[in-house]
């Protein structure tokens, strides 16, 4: 037998007992008669006791151990002379009386400890040895109880979880579809999928009413801190509902995952439309676990010949409350920040009102007092606060102003990671403008539904055309997304059109999808929830790698098994990806 017990189990109320226990050696240290040993598995810690005097060649063999070796001991459970009450065995150890090597172990290139002094690099080429530190396995059990939960409440509210193909026919959402080739149709390839989205709503014609499923995803596009090549979503579709009956559910579902996981009562989720969005936040996800509205004030800065506020589509400003007190240093920073690359302003015009009730401006030449005060009342300040304000083009200030406030945010201390702040947003826009291909992309996906009261307007304005469809966003990060759908072939059509293709191309593409709907499609609609990201705000990280098991770098490349790579001829041409036959000379 390996063992009677794990390593995080026994307790005083065990006194006596004779154990079996397996795991890693941790550390050890010796200390004249005695040689300790901690000995660690998933369950925890325990340290075991080899006293000389008792047997020379056990104490021997206890000295030899290096870090990381797999033992087997026997022994008894006795109290500790000096307990350690940081962890739960810590009033305990084992006196051994029998030691087993199983395996040995070299040196690990990290120490497997919670703060370890392994680069990031080094821990991904041997993950497995970084997953044995507490908090990437803590992070992975927290996802897997999520997972529990999103199928516990999901399947109480009768959601039936289905898989679908993951060697399929390329959906246009946007991303890059990663291919692979059908060795037994040469020259043709599948795609993986960017979502399971025309499948689900293939099973809503089925029948099924209620589908979900946590799915592994694939989009080829660069990537991020916060972006994987493939990830997981919790995607759920539903028949026979209006766009207030999903955000309920879902909503419900959030609800019950902060509850059973977090402890934290949801309460009641607001509600805001997309253009509101980008009127009062400059983001289609804004952080509201703390204010800082934009205030708009054109009106109140035009006409006293400050060329930069005079030529601007908007001059938009934030109230930092309680910050007059920021020096000048602080604030040529703030500045700095906006003018980086990334943000790329041309600059922050900034106000204080002051303790003393004053008012001072960086751009008092141009505005006296009084103009400050008509601000100060636009702001709603009071005494010691500080006033940021840009302009430029209205959607680009607002894209900048919403990375000042995040970054005040954080400085202020104002992004708690333990406070949830989730937020419905509604009303997107159907189409986006793409500059570069010059025409109308689908914001959510071509099966979106607009709302009805605008079709009209898809000949006329097509940008001005709103969609059923809704966000979910927590902490500024924007954590599930869905739509009710088109469910009507000539609709589908249309929509097809207004994205440019012809009637060919949709019917080449999508055909299956008219066709099933001209057999007796229910009403629908859906979302996803991006399940690797939600479990990374659930444990406070800042990024989505750390709640992945073997997540990739940010070139793409798993550096432990070392893919991609290449594969060799004779593969190639099965595949009949051999184009040139010729032989290198
Ligand atoms: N398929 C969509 C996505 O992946 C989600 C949905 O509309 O249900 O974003």
């Amino acid at each position: 037998m390996h063992r009677t017990h794990t390593c995080g189990e026994l307790r005083l109320s065990d006194l006596g007992k004779s154990v079996t226990l397996s795991g890693w050696v941790q550390k050890s240290r010796d200390l004249g008669g005695m040689t300790f040993i901690d000995v660690r598995d998933r369950y925890g810690v325990t340290q075991l006791a080899f006293n000389t005097d008792d047997d020379e060649q056990l104490r021997i063999g206890a000295r030899e151990l290096g870090r990381e070796f797999v033992i087997k001991v026997h022994g008894q459970v006795i109290e500790r002379s000096s307990k350690n009450p940081k962890i739960p065995t810590g009033d305990i150890e084992i006196k051994v009386t029998s030691l087993d090597v199983l395996n040995a172990s070299k040196l690990p290139p990290f120490t497997i400890e919670d703060e370890t002094d392994g680069g990031e690099d080094l821990r991904m080429k041997f993950r497995y040895l970084d997953l044995r530190r507490n908090p990437v396995r803590e992070n992975l059990i927290l996802r897997h109880k999520m997972a529990q939960e999103v199928r516990k409440y999901l399947d109480e509210q009768h959601f039936i979880e289905v898989e679908t193909p993951v060697l399929i026919k390329s959906t246009p959402e946007g991303a890059r579809d990663f291919v692979v080739p059908s060795r037994m149709n040469a020259g043709e390839f599948y795609a993986l999928p960017q979502s399971p989205q025309t499948f689900k709503q293939l099973l809503m014609v089925s029948g099924f009413d209620r589908y979900f499923q946590i799915v592994k995803c694939f989009r080829d596009e660069d990537l991020r801190a916060d972006r994987q090549p493939e990830f997981t979503q919790i995607d759920c579709e539903m028949s026979f509902v209006e766009q207030e009956d999903i955000l309920n559910m879902f909503e419900g579902l959030a609800r019950h995952l902060l509850k059973t996981i977090k402890g934290v009562d949801l309460g009641s989720v607001p509600r805001m439309t997309y253009a509101d969005a980008m009127r009062l936040y400059g983001s289609d996800k804004p952080d509201i676990r703390f204010g800082m509205q934009f205030v708009e004030l054109n009106k109140l800065t035009k006409g006293v010949g400050f060329p930069v506020f005079e030529q601007a589509e908007l001059v938009v400003g934030i109230n930092v409350q309680g910050a007059a007190h920021y020096t000048r240093k602080q604030l040529d920073a703030l500045t700095d920040y906006v003018k980086r690359p990334q943000v790329g302003a041309s600059g922050l015009v900034y106000a204080r009102y002051n303790e003393d009730g004053t008012l001072k401006s960086s751009v008092d030449k141009f505005y006296s007092e009084e103009h400050l005060k008509s601000w100060a009342s636009a702001f709603e300040a009071t005494p010691g606060d500080l006033f940021l304000i840009m302009a430029g083009p209205q959607d680009k200030v607002r894209k900048q102003l919403n990375e000042l406030r995040l970054e005040v945010g954080n400085q202020l201390g104002l992004r708690d990671k333990n406070k949830f702040a989730p937020l419905w947003v509604l009303d997107f826009p159907l189409l986006e403008w793409d500059e570069e291909t010059g025409r109308y992309h689908a914001m959510h996906h071509p099966f979106t539904s607009p709302k009805p009261e605008d079709i009209p307007l898809l000949d006329s304005n097509p940008g001005e055309v709103r969609a059923n469809a809704y966000d979910f966003v927590l902490n500024g990060s924007e954590i599930g997304g869905g739509s009710i759908r088109i469910h009507d072939k000539d609709l589908q059509a249309l929509m097809f059109k207004h994205l440019g293709f012809s009637p060919e191309e949709a019917q080449k593409q999508f055909g299956f999808l008219m066709e099933a709907f001209t057999f007796g499609a229910p009403p629908h609609g859906g979302l996803a929830f991006g399940f690797d990201r939600m479990a990374s705000i659930f444990a406070g990280l800042d990024t989505i790698r750390d709640v992945i098991a073997f997540p990739k770098n940010n070139s793409g490349r798993d550096v432990m098994i070392d893919a991609p790579s290449t594969i060799d001829q004779a593969q190639l041409k099965e595949l009949s990806l051999v184009l040139n036959q010729k032989t290198p000379s």
